[in-house]
């Protein structure tokens, strides 16, 4: 059986390698710490917007296995989000979801190493041939996929805060992250803010939930996710569009406090100072999660890959890359990119040409139009998730969006791409 090698173990890295597996190759995942699920331990909301559209699509192509867990943790059904106003969004409980993701991935027979980090790579011609692991060994492979997240170096880290997401999966003692092309002379690409500063920001500030007032505590455990109107001195005009320059202006006038389990988060909310936070009513005694405190938690999509619709690196035929290192966050962006990367990275290794999804479908017009974009430094400036934005604007405009299960299936079904994430291909 051809080995497909993948590195890095978040959302992305676990869907390629289920559909690596469901497409018939040997799996070997390598996961620099000591867990799955990666930065999405702290995410929680999904199936908003556009979103309700790309995880009913993977379904119907047959990798909708990875959904259906998150949803069998679901924990607050319906919660609306200001800037979510169609889709089906709801929240999960984040501390439950990477023990039943572990079961998930092993169960289905990927090889899993924890605790090792792909350090290097080695090319022969247009192709990947090895990684090199931690200890100096080599790991050869037929196909590999990059799904090692997005990567910025600590620099950035002390430039726009310090102590991120990022420290929450161990960034420190676990090493720097890598990208596999970068390793042998591929392209990478960066995002900007929409001030032309390096990097996306975005925001989102994690409390412990017995650290807020009883009465909100449980108030939030009811309700799952409150809008709560920040006083007037609070408010921070200047903060709207820092954290993500698509977020609407209620995430500056209010705290969107939800409740993913664990703790409570502060959806979209740009950190402010503890004594400031603590003036809210209810948030008298509040500690933030953060290790090292920070001036914005939420750090992604800094550098990726560059890509084609296949989701192939540019230049390499047999290195496919997901999530966020293809430029593709959100839970189900990983998700989607992961099942796509990881069948590809099969194919490959069976020696067949990979898949492209018909722009037909709203994941394939997603991919296309979110490489279309990074080709441009205006497109770089942009958000391209589809629960807002500018790919949501288009998914509306393009009639993508529809509330009906028969739709979606039929759409799928007429690209000619009904289960085939499912599909052992030998
Ligand atoms: C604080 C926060 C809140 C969020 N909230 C939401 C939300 O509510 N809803 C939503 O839809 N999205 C949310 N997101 C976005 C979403 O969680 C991410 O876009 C998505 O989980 C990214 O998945 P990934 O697999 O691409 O990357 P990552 O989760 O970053 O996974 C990469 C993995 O690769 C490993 N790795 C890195 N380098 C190496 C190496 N060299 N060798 C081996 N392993 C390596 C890392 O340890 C990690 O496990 C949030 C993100 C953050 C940070």
């Amino acid at each position: 059986m051809p080995k497909v090698i993948i590195a890095g173990g978040g959302i992305a890295g676990c869907a390629a390698a289920l559909a690596a597996r469901k497409a018939g190759a040997e799996v070997v995942l390598f996961e620099r710490t000591d867990m799955l699920f990666g930065v999405a331990v702290r995410s929680g909301e999904v199936n908003g917007n556009g979103w309700f559209i790309g995880q009913k699509e993977l379904r119907f192509l047959g990798g909708g296995e990875f959904f259906a867990a998150l949803e069998s943790l679901k924990i607050h059904d319906n919660a609306r989000f200001p800037d979510a106003p169609a889709g089906h969004p709801f929240i999960f409980h984040t501390g439950l979801a990477e023990p039943l993701v572990r079961r998930m991935v092993l169960g289905a027979g990927v090889e899993v190493h924890f605790e090792t980090r792909v350090v290097n790579a080695r090319k022969k011609g247009a192709r990947v041939e090895a990684v090199k692991l931690t200890d100096g060994s080599w790991v050869e492979g037929a196909a590999f996929v990059d799904a090692t997240g997005a990567r910025g170096g600590l620099s950035v880290c002390t430039r726009y805060g310090k102590g991120c997401m990022m420290c929450l999966v161990r960034c420190i003692p676990f090493g720097d992250r890598m990208g596999i092309a970068d390793k042998i002379g591929g392209r990478e690409l960066g995002r900007t803010r929409p001030d032309g500063t390096p990097g996306t920001v975005n925001s989102a500030v994690a409390v412990f939930k017995d650290t807020l007032a009883p009465w909100l505590k449980a108030k939030v455990e009811k309700e799952g996710l409150l809008r709560i109107p920040l006083p007037e001195s609070l408010i921070d005009t200047a903060k709207v569009g820092i954290g993500d320059a698509a977020r609407p202006k209620e995430f500056v006038e209010n705290i969107i406090l939800g409740d993913i389990g664990p703790v409570a988060k502060c959806f979209g909310m740009v950190y402010m100072p503890q004594e400031q936070i603590r003036k809210v009513p209810g948030f008298e005694n509040v500690q933030v999660e953060d290790p090292h405190r920070s001036s914005f938690n939420h750090i992604c999509n800094f550098v990726f890959s560059e890509r084609d619709t296949a989701l192939r690196a540019t230049g390499w035929e047999n290195l496919f890359c997901a999530g966020e290192r293809a430029g593709h966050g959100g839970v189900v962006g990983a998700m989607g990119t992961g099942y796509m990367a990881g069948h590809n990275a099969a194919r490959s290794a069976f020696g067949m040409e990979p898949l492209v999804l018909s722009a037909s479908l709203a994941l394939g017009d997603w991919i296309a139009f979110a490489g279309e974009q990074y080709a441009t430094a205006d497109g770089l400036k942009k958000h391209f998730g589809m629960g807002r934005g500018a790919y949501w604007e288009r998914m509306l405009k393009l009639g993508l969006y529809t509330e009906s299960d028969n739709a979606i299936e039929q759409r799928v079904a007429e690209a000619g791409l009904s289960n085939v994430f499912a599909r052992r291909l030998k």
